[in-house]
């Protein structure tokens, strides 16, 4: 095994939060060497004793990598390490490689593919779908964007944290797919609160309607995975209100530029809004049951 680990590669990764430090494990039990960064020091200090190093900060943490991987929140996040005082830029990792793969804007990724591309670095974007859960079993659907070369070179990585690794196109490309996958969890979520509402409000025990449309063409992995916590009226976050919210206005803008009409998506992004002027923004997704608590004046067990 150590002869096989000795091939391995380093990866600088930034952005240990809910999913990147789960995302950061996994890569450290295929056996890749791992420098971890964060802005928050205690989640870099976390992952030390599980084999990880410590870096202060992005320029440390690239420094003899042969590939940096990001999870970070949003868009500004992310052209901070590109551009930031210390970013990928100021001392570019010519000949290697940096995947992206958190949420964030295609038409930011399209520029810093550009902008990395005339430093010599190859940029792949390369979110993901399957939650905190996917993360931990390394079980996420990765989807990718960028030039095929660079997408082979990252495979690997990939398999360590995922199971579904899919080459969607150029650069952008796996920003689409995943603005897609938001949208479809969205509205599915949205139909889930509808059907637990007017179940509820019939006096149906909602445990038993749960499973029963487990059982039937309703199932789904929202209603699987994120049910049984809307149910119980447990808004604990995994994925938050406000990261959903930042990939619909992600959605609806490139469906604006594009003049596709998405209705349901603005229905749904509108009760979004609602939760959060609730409060709700730190919580998970499924507390957008509160906003038909509210408008049926009636609350979770
Ligand atoms: P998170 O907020 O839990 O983690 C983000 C981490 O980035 C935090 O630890 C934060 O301290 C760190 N950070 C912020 N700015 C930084 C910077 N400039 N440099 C270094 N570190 C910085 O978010 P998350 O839930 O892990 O999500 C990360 C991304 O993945 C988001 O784009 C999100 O939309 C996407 N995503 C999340 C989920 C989920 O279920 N949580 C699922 C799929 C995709």
């Amino acid at each position: 095994m150590m002869e096989q680990n000795d091939h391995k590669g380093t990866v600088g990764f930034a952005g240990l939060g809910t999913m990147g430090r789960e995302m950061a494990l996994n890569l450290l039990k295929a056996g890749y060497a791992v420098r971890a960064y964060d802005v928050r020091k205690e989640a870099v200090d976390d992952l030390l004793p599980h084999g990880a190093k410590g870096a202060g900060n992005l320029a440390d943490a690239a420094r003899d990598a042969d590939i940096v991987i990001s999870m970070l929140p949003d868009t500004p996040q992310v052209e901070d390490i590109v551009y930031g005082e210390s970013g990928l830029l100021t001392s570019p990792l010519r000949g290697r490689l940096f995947v992206d793969m958190s949420t964030i804007s295609p038409v930011a990724v399209r520029r810093i593919h550009a902008d990395l591309k005339a430093a010599g670095v190859a940029f792949l974007d390369a979110p993901v779908s399957g939650g905190p859960v996917g993360a931990r079993n390394a079980s996420l659907s990765v989807m990718v964007g960028g030039d095929r070369d660079a997408f082979l070179r990252a495979e690997p990585y990939f398999r360590a944290m995922g199971t579904t690794i899919t080459h969607m196109g150029e650069a952008g490309a796996g920003q689409t797919a995943k603005l897609c996958n938001q949208l479809v969890c969205a509205i599915n979520l949205q139909a889930i609160c509808e059907a637990l509402a007017l179940g509820r409000a019939s006096g149906v025990d909602l445990d038993q309607l749960r499973n029963v449309l487990l059982g039937g063409s309703a199932a789904s992995w929202m209603l699987e995975k994120l049910g049984p916590a809307m149910v119980a009226g447990d808004a604990s976050a995994g994925f938050r209100i406000d990261l959903m919210l930042k990939d619909l206005r992600l959605v609806q803008e490139q469906a604006f530029s594009l003049h596709v009409p998405l209705p349901a998506t603005a229905l749904v992004t509108s009760q979004y809004v609602e939760a959060r002027a609730h409060g709700e923004g730190t919580n998970g997704n499924q507390a957008l049951f509160r906003v038909y608590d509210r408008m049926t004046n009636q609350t979770a067990a």
